[in-house]
């Protein structure tokens, strides 16, 4: 068939508990947009389109060959569209951090709905709220009733809601490697199997690396980025910098360490981790100068924050998933 005949392939982006980074990153393929556009439709967008749920919803099932949702499952409208588009599309990829991992929303099953509530409701300093009004799922007010989505308890992945069959890692993804997933799709290339991680790498950020790592315990106090003055050469981990590179999948082309910054994981654990607070212990184990147990204690203590450095990106979908609060 002459290449003009090929129909386009059907296109849609979506985003559940997001910033909005990962939407600004499809437009980061700058004038490949041109690529994007001659190949594929964009069915549904709402960041740039206004087409409508209801639109969706009148779709053929699979009408959509692609839909790259970013976002993490927050509340019950992010899970009513992760369904929807599940059932509208062919392929349906976890794009980025937060519907992959869970992402910085995640952060938030450091804490329950009820904390959450308490917090922006009623204590936050720049709170005014005497009557101690919370959000409803439904209000009646004369005209009818007005409706909310139900905000969850958990954050949620996306794959703990609907199967999901690629997963395109960081927050936000490489835009060069989103152009690599799209074009490999739009030119049917072989596709690896179904639940893998495409645009990255199987190894660790580490194994990429160029900063110089001796395999000594150099290690008395661990710093937070600031504190040190970095030389530029040697890895973050052995002069005390937390650095997520042990526990990452490399595919960013280490775009933090290149800028003088540790990783904070955002590409998520690489293949054989299971959990990556857990590889972080044991990679922080083998820094520290000391022998001696009380010394030891010391030196993991100034690690500020261990539980929200190591899970930064990954908590909803890792072995700890949350915090368990118990209200009296
Ligand atoms: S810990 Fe960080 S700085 Fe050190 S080698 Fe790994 S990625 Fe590079
Ligand atoms: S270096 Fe780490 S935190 Fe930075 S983009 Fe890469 S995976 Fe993400």
């Amino acid at each position: 068939m002459d290449k003009q005949d090929k129909p386009k392939l059907k296109l849609a982006v979506y985003w559940g508990a997001a910033c909005g980074g990962c939407c600004v990153s499809v437009l980061d393929v700058h004038e490949k947009l041109f690529d994007v556009v001659a190949a594929a439709d964009l069915v549904f967008w709402p960041i740039a389109l206004d087409i409508k749920y209801s639109d969706v919803e009148a779709m053929d099932d699979e009408h959509i060959d692609v839909t790259l949702f970013n976002g993490a499952i927050r509340n019950s409208e992010n899970e009513h569209m992760a369904k929807l588009l599940r059932k509208k599309t062919k392929i349906l990829v976890a794009y980025g951090s937060c519907s992959h991992l869970g992402g910085i929303p995640g952060l938030a099953n450091f804490s329950d709905r009820e904390e959450i509530f308490d917090r922006v409701y009623h204590k936050s300093e720049s709170t005014v709220n005497p009557e101690g009004t919370i959000p409803l799922t439904e209000h009646n007010v004369p005209e009818g009733t007005l409706a909310l989505p139900k905000f969850y308890n958990d954050v949620l992945t996306l794959d703990q809601v609907v199967v999901v069959d690629y997963y395109l890692p960081g927050c936000p993804p490489q835009t060069e490697r989103l152009l690599e997933v799209f074009m490999a799709i739009v030119t049917n290339a072989e596709l690896p199997p179904k639940g893998s991680v495409i645009g990255a790498s199987n190894k660790s950020q580490c194994d990429e690396c160029d900063r110089i790592k001796t395999d000594k315990k150099t290690v008395k106090r661990f710093f937070r980025p600031w504190e040190i003055e970095d030389d530029g050469k040697t890895c973050l981990l052995e002069q005390g910098v937390i650095c997520m590179g042990p526990a990452t999948r490399s595919g960013c082309g280490y775009r933090c360490i290149k800028g003088n910054a540790p990783c904070r994981g955002c590409y998520g654990p690489h293949e054989g981790i299971i959990d990556p607070g857990a590889k972080m212990m044991s990679s922080i184990a083998t820094m520290i100068d000391s022998n001696d147990p009380a010394e030891i204690e010391r030196i993991v203590e100034s690690i500020e924050d261990p539980a929200g450095t190591f899970y930064r990106f990954s908590l909803p979908s890792a072995i700890l998933r949350r915090k368990l609060i118990i209200h009296n």
